[in-house]
C-alpha cells in the first residue's frame, strides 16, 4: 500500500514537472505564467520538506512548510487573476493569508494543536483551489478554451473537495486528526485526490497558456496591426467563405473597394508616421460605423475592401457613402482623410475576384470624377452617389 510520504514524493516528482513545463513557456510572455510556475517550484519544495521532516517534524519545519505552501496557494491564485488580465493581489486576501500563517505559528509555537493547523492549511489549500477553479470558468469566454478552463476547474475543485474533506472530518469529529502525513486509508485517499489533481491544474493552465498562444498567433496573421482589418489572405478566405453560402442561401452580396485619396501627399507633406496614424484613425472609423456583418479587409498600401452581407448593391453604396461622411466628419489631429470607392453585387455566377475587379474599375472611375465619392460598377440600379466637394 502507498505511504503517505511515498504520495509526498510523487507530488514533489509532479510539482518538478509542472515546473519545467510551465517554465517552458515563460518566453511566450503570457501573462501569469510565470506566477503558475513559482507557485508549482515552491510547492515541490514544501512536498520536499515534508519528506525530509518525516512523520514527527519540528516545530520550526512545520512553520516553514506551512509558510511555503500558503505563499505558493497565493501565488498560483495571483498567477490565474493575472492570466486573465486581472490585478493579481487583493489586499484583504493578503491579510487573510497572513492570519492563516501567524494562526499556524500559534496553534505549532504557543498552542501545538494538530487538529487547529490541519484545518487552519486545508482551509487555504481548498480556498486557493476553489478560486483558482471559480476564475477559470467565469473568465473562459472563448470557445477555443473552454475545454482548458473546464479542466483546470474540475480539476482544482477535486482537490478543494478532498481538503475540505479532511478539514470537516476533523471539525465534525468523524475520524481522529487525519494529519497529512499518517499512514491512514482515509489519509491516502484524501491525499491521493489532492495529488492527483495537483498536475492536472498545471496540465489544464498549460492548455489555458497554449489556447492564447494559438489565438495570439492566429491575429497576428489575420488582423492588419496598424488598421484593425483583416489582411488580404484572411479577407480574400473569408469573403470566399461567404460567397460560398451566398450561393446555396441565394442571399444577395456586394463588395466596395475603398481608396484613400491623395495619400501620398499626406505622407509627403507630414512625414510616414503620421501617414500610419492616418491609416490607422481611417481603420477605427470604418470599424466603429460598420455593421459587425459585414467584412473589412486591407487589400494592401492604402486600399481596402468591405464585404456586405445580405446587401444589394445600392444599399452598399448608401454605407460606404455613410462611412465617408463619418470620417469627413472627424477628421484626425487636423489631417483631412477622405476616401473613393467603387461598389459592385456579387452574382451566384461571379468569382470574387472578377466582382473584385468590377468594383475596382468603378474606384477609377470615381477617382477621375474627383475623388471623394462612391461609385457603383454599374449605373443599372443605383447611379453613382456623388459627393459635392
Ligand atoms: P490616389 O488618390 O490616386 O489614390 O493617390 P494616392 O496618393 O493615395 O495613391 P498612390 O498610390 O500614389 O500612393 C499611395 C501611397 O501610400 C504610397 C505609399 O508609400 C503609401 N503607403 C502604402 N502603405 C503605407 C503604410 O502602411 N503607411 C504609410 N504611411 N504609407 C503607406
Ligand atoms: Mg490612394
Ligand atoms: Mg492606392
Amino acid at each position: 500500500m502507498l505511504s503517505p510520504l511515498a504520495l509526498f514524493g510523487i507530488l514533489v516528482v509532479s510539482c518538478t514537472m509542472s515546473v519545467a513545463i510551465l517554465g517552458s513557456l515563460r518566453r511566450t510572455a503570457v501573462p501569469g505564467v510565470v506566477r503558475w510556475c513559482a507557485a508549482y517550484a515552491l510547492l515541490a519544495v514544501a512536498s520536499s520538506a515534508v519528506l525530509f521532516a518525516g512523520d514527527r517534524p519540528r516545530p520550526l519545519a512545520i512553520v516553514c512548510i506551512s509558510f511555503i505552501t500558503i505563499v505558493a496557494v497565493a501565488v498560483l491564485l495571483q498567477g490565474t487573476r493575472q492570466f486573465f488580465g486581472m490585478q493579481p493581489t487583493r489586499r484583504a486576501e493578503s491579510a487573510a493569508f497572513a492570519a492563516a500563517f501567524a494562526a499556524m505559528v500559534y496553534f505549532t509555537c504557543v498552542l501545538p494543536s494538530i487538529e487547529a493547523r490541519v484545518v487552519c492549511l486545508s482551509v487555504v489549500l481548498a480556498y486557493g483551489r476553489i478560486a483558482v477553479g471559480t476564475l477559470a470558468l467565469r473568465h473562459a469566454r472563448h470557445a477555443g478554451a473552454r475545454y482548458a478552463a473546464r479542466f483546470v476547474a474540475v480539476s482544482a475543485w477535486l482537490g478543494a473537495l478532498s481538503h475540505l474533506a479532511r478539514a470537516g472530518a476533523v471539525v465534525f469529529g468523524l475520524v481522529p486528526p487525519v494529519t497529512f502525513v499518517q499512514p491512514s486509508p482515509w489519509n491516502i485517499v484524501l491525499l491521493g485526490l489532492a495529488i492527483v489533481s495537483s498536475p492536472c491544474m498545471s496540465i489544464g493552465m498549460v492548455m489555458l497558456a497554449h489556447d492564447q498562444l494559438v489565438r495570439r498567433m492566429e491575429r497576428l496573421a489575420t488582423i492588419d496591426e496598424l488598421t484593425g482589418a483583416l489582411m488580404r489572405r484572411a479577407f480574400m478566405e473569408k469573403a470566399g467563405a461567404r460567397l460560398a453560402e451566398a450561393r446555396e442561401t441565394g442571399t444577395a452580396l456586394s463588395i466596395a473597394i475603398l481608396d484613400i485619396d491623395n495619400f501620398k501627399s499626406i505622407n509627403d507633406s507630414f512625414g510616414h508616421a503620421v501617414g500610419d496614424r492616418t491609416l490607422t484613425h481611417f481603420g477605427s472609423v470604418v470599424l466603429g460605423q460598420m455593421r459587425g456583418c459585414d467584412l473589412f479587409g486591407r487589400l494592401g498600401g492604402e486600399e481596402f475592401a468591405i464585404l456586405f452581407a445580405g446587401t444589394r448593391k445600392s444599399d452598399a453604396a448608401a454605407l460606404t457613402n455613410a462611412l465617408r461622411l463619418a470620417l469627413e466628419r472627424v477628421p484626425d489631429d487636423g489631417v483631412r482623410c477622405t476616401f473613393s470607392a467603387g461598389v459592385e453585387r456579387i452574382t451566384p455566377a461571379d468569382t470574387l475576384e472578377g466582382a473584385m475587379a468590377r468594383a475596382d474599375a468603378a474606384l477609377y472611375l470615381a477617382k477621375a470624377m474627383g475623388r471623394n465619392r462612391v461609385v457603383t460598377a454599374s449605373e443599372v440600379d443605383v447611379p453613382g452617389i456623388a459627393a459635392p466637394r
